[in-house]
């Protein structure tokens, strides 16, 4: 089944084009430099900025998958979670194109796509993989921090989300405090400065760590984080960059560990998959790979790292496997729905 995908959730213009599981595609128009300078994504710039890009990537993504639009089986497009005027766009380009081209229409979840980025392979079948299930899915991002409890293919259960911010979020307002200037997003920029800092240095609580269910929270730290640069003064909070970094890093990411490991105990899983733009993160990636080991199942992580933040090629796939099952949907009732939730669709 050839797919055209496409996803406009937030600070991304996606589109691609998948063959099945393959990656034939995979154009993103990134827009982090004109949301840089507000130190976030701007809703209203966000939407005008996928308005012009959208048939340019669309373009894009088909010439270099060398398919015609009349050659795909279908179209497919991100329905939620995410930044309601800019799903809009996204949407409305969709539904434009089947109907002028007579193609089914396939809504996806957003969160589904970041678990089926680990499903993805590219052009040439690689790699090969076959993931069991049941499956623990982490979803870790800059608006989302969930556990779902991952049965069977496009079978969801929400065990663990967040209370609050997101742990990217969480990270990239740490930037912020730690370099005190308007930054974003901030998590690589914490990663990096983390490699040569001292994660004893600042002692900040492990979040929800003796809560009994598997959610998380991020703002407690956020502001303990705060307090205590503002008690160091300038001078001494940039003598200690790194040393904030990696603290932070460690606390947001320790409770992360818990939670798995938590999640790993309830319930009886074969694999663990991992997804998101956080799941870049080698702290992350190395906590998660030890959990992993002790319960002697395998994880995965998207293969290229043009999987991990938004993209529109995870939302093909994602279709790929709804498409097997799903019957038609008419192409008028496709809605966003920006909070909507990964199995209750
Ligand atoms: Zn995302």
């Amino acid at each position: 089944m050839k797919i055209l995908s496409i996803d406009t959730s937030c600070d991304e213009t996606a589109a691609a084009v998948t063959l099945n599981d393959h990656i034939l595609s995979n154009i993103t128009f990134s827009q982090i430099l004109m949301h840089e300078k507000f130190g976030g994504v701007v809703p209203d710039i966000a939407r005008r900025n996928h308005e012009e890009r959208i048939d340019g990537v669309v373009e894009k993504a088909l010439k270099s998958a060398r398919t015609k639009i009349e050659d795909v089986d279908a179209i497919a497009v991100t329905f939620g979670p995410g930044l309601a005027i800019a799903l809009g766009v996204g949407i409305n380009k969709a539904k434009e194109l089947a109907k002028r081209y007579e193609k089914p229409l396939i809504p996806v979840n957003h969160m589904e796509g970041h678990t089926y980025a680990c499903f993805a392979k590219n052009s040439k079948g690689k790699p090969e993989r076959s993931i069991l299930f049941p499956a623990l899915v982490l979803l870790v991002s800059g608006a989302h921090t969930e556990l779902v409890y991952m049965k069977k293919h496009t079978s969801y259960e929400v065990i663990g989300k967040t209370r609050d911010d997101a742990a990217g979020e969480a990270l990239d307002k740490a930037a912020r405090i730690i370099l005190n200037e308007h930054i974003y997003p901030g998590g690589s920029v914490v990663e990096r400065l983390a490699l040569k800092g001292d994660e004893n240095f600042l002692a900040l609580p492990i979040p929800m760590k003796q809560s009994k269910d598997l959610d998380f929270s991020y703002s407690g730290i956020k502001t303990a984080l705060l307090y205590a640069v503002q008690e160091m003064g300038d001078k001494e909070r940039n003598l200690h960059m790194s040393d904030l970094a990696a603290s932070f890093q460690k606390s947001v990411f320790t409770s992360i560990a818990i939670k798995v490991r938590a999640a790993l105990d309830q319930y009886n899983v074969s694999s663990i998959l991992v997804g998101g733009g956080v799941g870049a993160n080698e702290y992350l990636r190395n906590i998660v790979r030890s959990e992993a080991r002790k319960h002697k199942i395998p994880v995965y992580f998207p293969y290229s790292k043009k999987l991990y933040g938004d993209n529109a090629a995870m939302i093909g796939v994602a279709a790929y496997y709804k498409g097997l099952k799903a019957q038609a949907v008419d192409i008028d009732s496709v809605e966003r729905n920006a909070r909507v939730e990964l199995g209750k669709f």
